[in-house]
């Protein structure tokens, strides 16, 4: 029989740092990370490039059987490949930050990435970061983790990274988007951002990286 794989659910707020523990923790343990807001980015770009309207259902179904996602998992890091071509830089734009929210609220769009996101755990020990895999994706997960961290600190995070990344923004620019983001995300109909009631709360805005892996690690080891 095929042995039961060992799943870590992250979900939380956009710009809360959820990749950036999910990338050490599966280093760290030998686990594969999956980035999922990396695909719902994916398939945003794909509609915005194609100029799909996704208010139109057939346009929309047409599109998404178009769509290949593949993601390569080297280091705890990943790349990910749209129909073949590695759009990891791409996906990070603030045009597609500013229209992943919308995308990822559509019904169609969900069924096809949680149905990949599924397949992906079977296979091997994953550590998932995103805002329902907890609830929808892996509701039986070994270890679900619920992040968040203050807005003002979320904000400055996003903002340094992105202007590292040579981004031109604005301050109010990012906060304005993660406000945008939030909003949808927790008030859309399908798979909206909240909580799993077995979750473990994890409010990062005061803590290092460090001491979140440890908090997580604990965690871990305890479940094994
Ligand atoms: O994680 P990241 O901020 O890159 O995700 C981009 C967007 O993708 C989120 O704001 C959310 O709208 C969507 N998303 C989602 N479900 C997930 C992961 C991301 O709806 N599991």
């Amino acid at each position: 029989m095929k042995e039961k794989t060992f799943i870590i659910a992250i979900d939380g707020y956009s710009s809360c740092g959820k990749s950036t523990l999910a990338k050490t923790l599966a280093v760290k343990l030998g686990f594969t990370f999956i980035d999922t807001g990396a695909m719902y980015r994916a398939v945003t770009l794909y509609f915005l490039k194609n100029e799909v309207d996704f208010e139109d259902k057939e346009a929309l179904e047409r599109a998404l059987a178009e769509i290949d996602i593949h993601i390569q998992n080297k280091d705890g890091e990943n790349r990910l490949f749209l129909n073949g071509k590695d759009v990891s830089v791409d996906i990070r734009q603030m045009y597609v930050s500013d229209r992943v929210s919308e995308v990822s609220a559509l019904k169609e769009v969900r069924e096809a990435m949680v149905r990949q996101q599924r397949e992906l755990g079977e296979r091997t020990n994953i550590v998932m970061d995103g805002r329902d895999i907890g609830t929808v994706v892996f509701p039986h997960a070994d270890l679900k983790i619920f992040m968040t961290a203050s807005p003002e600190v979320r904000t400055q995070r996003r903002y340094e990274e992105l202007l590292q990344k040579g981004e031109k923004i604005s301050l109010e620019e990012v906060a304005v988007n993660l406000k945008h983001r939030d909003n949808i995300d927790t008030t859309r109909e399908v798979s909206p951002l909240k909580k799993a009631e077995d979750a473990v709360f994890l409010d990062n805005s005061k803590m290092s990286r460090e001491e979140q892996l440890d908090f997580v690690l604990d965690l871990v080891k305890e479940r094994m």
